[in-house]
């Protein structure tokens, strides 16, 4: 593990795609050193991603090539060429190719190595946070840290959504969360009977995966009909322009932003190549669709039994719940930062961010030193903050900032 720096300038906590591309931007741009930077993580870098990619069996990216980590557009792309792999950058029938998941984080980890951020990377979880007014003291399982700018990075944070009559029964043996770090699909036997709760991408792609072993009996719970979307919101989105004034003419974590962007986000839906293979595997037969909801799950000698609304019964060796991400406010960092600190928060417990730079403000109106990228900055960046493409915005706009603020510090520091 690296050694710590109590004076650490930058400390981002949070190794996932926002935490990556924010260092990777600070370094490149020049602000900061890397012996003034650290990444806290517990996961490691990107790791934690990698394996949800994995647990869920996705095997290409729903965004264009031009959306990763490094800070060049074209850097994935010229990255492929270089290595023979331009068959990895997908093509579509709307928009630029995608990549591959394999030539993705094999890119990632180039830029990485590229940057040296595994000799920053500390292997601790940030327990608690306290903005201590020119510095932020980082409690982490491995000791505090006390620097001038945290950059907060750390996706949902571990809370994910149960469906009602599965909260007594997660965790046990046949029944998981397809987030759960401890769900491995690669454990499931190869005859096992296995149910799949939930109808978007994720319960989708992992249904088709699973129901590649010909011995596997595979259902799929899916009670609302399919959606099919490209994307997960519509592409003026993406820009940040225009659309996102939208947002800011409400009040900063207000309910009216919260709801602008859960209408605007295509939750739920799944992009055309994504349904392709799940029709594909219907015809064939590979995947059995139940549309009747779960009523009751029972759990009986390591075998789940599933009652569903309309009286069809299942006895399955297994049961994955693919019913999304909880609450973005609700991880344990978040409560905590809102029980402990004197930082502003809104509806359900959402940030009060400063519009322009991502500063979490203080109850007395100030901006504090703590910034926030990824889904809890949802109600500044529109619906695909939490994707690649707005860590690339966190990014442009916590340079802008941090480059006036250093040279401020720098021209008081002459004085
Ligand atoms: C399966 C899947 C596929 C996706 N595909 C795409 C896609 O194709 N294109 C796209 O643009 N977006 C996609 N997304 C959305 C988005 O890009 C990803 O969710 C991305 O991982 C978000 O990055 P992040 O850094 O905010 O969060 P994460 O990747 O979740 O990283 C957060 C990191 O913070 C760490 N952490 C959490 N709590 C703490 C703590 N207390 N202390 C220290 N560290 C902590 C975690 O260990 C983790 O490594 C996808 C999401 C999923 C789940």
């Amino acid at each position: 593990m690296t050694e710590m720096n109590p004076d650490a300038l930058v400390t981002i906590v949070g190794g996932g795609v926002h935490g990556v591309h924010l260092a990777v931007r600070l370094l490149q741009a020049d602000l900061i050193a890397p012996s003034e930077l650290r990444i806290v993580d517990p996961s490691g870098l990107l790791k934690s991603f990698r394996q949800k990619c994995r647990q869920c069996g996705m095997v290409e990216f729903r965004s264009p090539f031009v959306h990763h980590v490094a800070t060049d557009p074209f850097s994935l792309r010229d990255f492929a060429r270089a290595r023979g792999r331009e068959d990895e950058l997908r093509s579509t029938t709307v928009g630029a190719e995608r990549p591959t998941a394999s030539l993705f984080f094999d890119h990632a980890e180039w830029v990485c190595d590229r940057h040296n951020l595994e000799s920053i990377h500390i292997d601790a979880r940030a327990t608690a946070i306290r903005d201590n007014r020119g510095a932020v003291e980082i409690e982490t399982t491995q000791g505090r840290i006390s620097t001038r700018w945290c950059l907060l990075a750390i996706g949902h944070g571990r809370s994910f959504t149960d469906p009602e009559w599965a909260t007594e029964l997660v965790s046990t043996q046949p029944v998981t969360h397809v987030w759960d770090p401890t769900f491995d699909p690669d454990s499931i036997g190869e005859t096992s009977s296995v149910g799949i709760v939930g109808g978007g991408i994720t319960a989708t792609q992992l249904a088709t995966t699973l129901a590649q072993m010909p011995g596997r009996d595979v259902v799929l719970f899916a009670r609302s009909p399919f959606r099919v979307e490209t994307l997960e919101a519509s592409t003026d989105w993406m820009h940040f322009s225009g659309v996102t004034e939208k947002l800011h003419a409400h009040p900063p974590a207000s309910r009216a932003r919260e709801e602008l962007v859960a209408e605007a986000r295509n939750d739920g839906a799944m992009p055309p190549y994504v349904f392709r293979r799940l029709r594909r595997s219907l015809e064939q037969g590979q995947i059995k669709l139940e549309r009747s909801e779960i009523a009751v799950a029972t759990e009986a000698g390591g075998t789940v039994v599933i009652t569903c609304r309309d009286g069809s019964a299942y006895c399955l060796d297994k049961l994955v719940c693919a019913t999304g991400f909880g609450s973005p406010y609700d991880g344990e960092l978040f409560r905590h930062l809102r029980r402990d600190s004197g930082l502003q928060t809104g509806y359900h417990g959402a940030p009060v961010l400063d519009d322009d730079t991502l500063r979490w403000m203080r109850q007395d109106g100030t901006p504090s030193q703590i910034v926030v990228s990824g889904v809890a900055a949802q109600q500044v960046l529109g619906p695909f903050a939490r994707n690649v493409i707005g860590a690339r915005r966190a990014g442009e706009l916590v340079v802008g900032f941090l480059e006036s603020e250093f040279d401020v510090e720098k021209r008081g520091a002459r004085l």
